[in-house]
């Protein structure tokens, strides 16, 4: 949950290397919790390389000329029918492309050269939406005011030029760290008992109720439009409903009702989070009817306190406010012979949602301290989804 900036590309050693059966020309290798295909006799165990994850997309450099095929872009590949390869591991020779030779011998395990070489995030195309304008439509009436610098003054401080804002400061973005990525999370938590919910693959979506916000009034010049109560994508506030998803699940669920009515009960500041599937989201892998879409909660954040609500409070507090909560797994406890692959294992599973398709994943969370959590992505549905 904590925001940590992916390297994309950085120096790594070399786990291990096996002989594949019958192959010539590739070995497979682990490079932090990651399994995939190296260039034969390329390395030995121990060698440092310069590792890719998955989602890198390389820049147009002869050295990269074998990628060009693959539009740059290293994911998940099937070698040789059975092998799951995800990511790119390549000669620390490479970064004399990239800086003076004098300083690759300082390179060391762990440092991140994303920028050095250049490298960029694959981000998947974005699908059309009702919610791609940012600015609030204004009627004709208005507009002709709009002239006049007094009515600027007045209209802009009761209507927001925007629909769109910035993310609160008071609220953690959400976020999970591959596992491959961290894999000395193992070793850090040996004996620790973790739940399993399942990963979906929608939008995230925070709605939340701020009492702070709700008591601004109307001579401090910056009003709250939303009284207290907000809506934000992964990274933006949607200050106004505007017909976006987000305000689509909070209209058709009556979300704003419910959760000020329980904060002001209460007397507490919530920030729900969770994600949104359906019709029109990430081509609706879940197969829900056309125009159907469900909120599945994830997190609660305490915005008082600045802590997450631990599961069981979360649950009751589901109840309490009607929301269900993303589909729950079971428990595991990691051992010391526990191995990434173990985890990636538990990954690859079909949705709970909807039993015809591939699971995006799963998300662990350590049962007494909800901050160390992970995901591992399901190598199935990154196969499946070209990713
Ligand atoms: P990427 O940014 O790498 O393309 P992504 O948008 O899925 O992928 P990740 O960082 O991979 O983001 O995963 C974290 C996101 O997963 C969260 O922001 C949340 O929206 C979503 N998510 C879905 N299901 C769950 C779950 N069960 N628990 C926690 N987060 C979940
Ligand atoms: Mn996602």
């Amino acid at each position: 949950m904590v925001e940590i900036k992916r390297k994309l590309a950085s120096i790594q050693k070399i786990i291990s290397i096996t002989d594949v059966n019958g192959a010539d020309f590739i070995q497979e290798s682990t490079v932090l919790g990651w399994t995939l295909c190296v260039k034969k006799d390329e390395f030995k165990v121990g060698d440092l390389c310069v590792f890719f994850e998955i989602d890198s997309i390389l820049p147009e450099h002869p050295i990269f000329e074998f990628m060009k095929p693959r539009k740059y872009r290293v994911k998940t590949a099937k070698f040789r029918k059975s092998i799951i390869s995800q990511g790119l591991a390549l000669p620390i020779h490479i970064m004399e492309a990239f800086m003076s030779p004098h300083d690759i011998p300082n390179l060391k395990e762990g440092d991140d050269v994303t920028e050095v070489i250049g490298v960029i995030k694959y981000e998947p195309p974005v699908q059309k939406t009702n919610n791609g304008s940012t600015k609030v439509p204004i009627n004709p009436v208005a507009k002709w005011f709009l002239q006049f610098a007094w009515f600027r003054l007045i209209y802009f401080s009761i209507i927001p030029k925007k629909t769109k804002g910035n993310f609160p400061k008071f609220i953690p973005k959400t976020d999970e760290v591959r596992i491959q990525s961290m894999p000395s999370i193992l070793q850090k938590n040996i004996g620790k008992e973790f739940y399993i919910t399942e990963k979906l693959d929608g939008t995230s979506a925070t709605f939340f109720y701020y009492n702070k916000l709700a008591k601004r009034n109307i001579f401090r010049l910056h009003i709250d439009k939303g009284k207290g109560f907000g809506v934000c994508s992964r990274n933006l506030r949607l200050p106004t409903p505007d017909g976006s998803y987000w305000w689509d699940i909070v209209e058709k669920f009556n979300i704003k009702e419910t959760l000020t009515n329980y904060c002001k009960e209460n007397n507490v500041s919530l920030a729900i989070q969770g994600e949104i599937i359906g019709s029109a989201i990430q081509k609706n892998k879940y197969k829900l009817k056309q125009g159907q879409r469900v909120f599945r909660v994830y997190n609660i954040w305490d915005i008082t306190n600045q802590c997450y609500l631990p599961f069981a409070e979360r649950e009751a507090l589901c109840n309490a406010l009607d929301m269900t909560m993303v589909p729950y797994l079971g428990t595991f406890s990691i051992e010391e012979s526990t191995t990434i692959k173990d985890i990636i294992k538990l990954s690859m599973r079909f949705s709970t949602y909807n039993n015809q398709m591939v699971a995006e994943g799963i998300v662990c969370r350590r049962i007494d301290n909800d901050k160390i959590s992970f995901k591992a992505i399901n190598p199935k549905f990154l196969l499946k989804n070209d990713e």
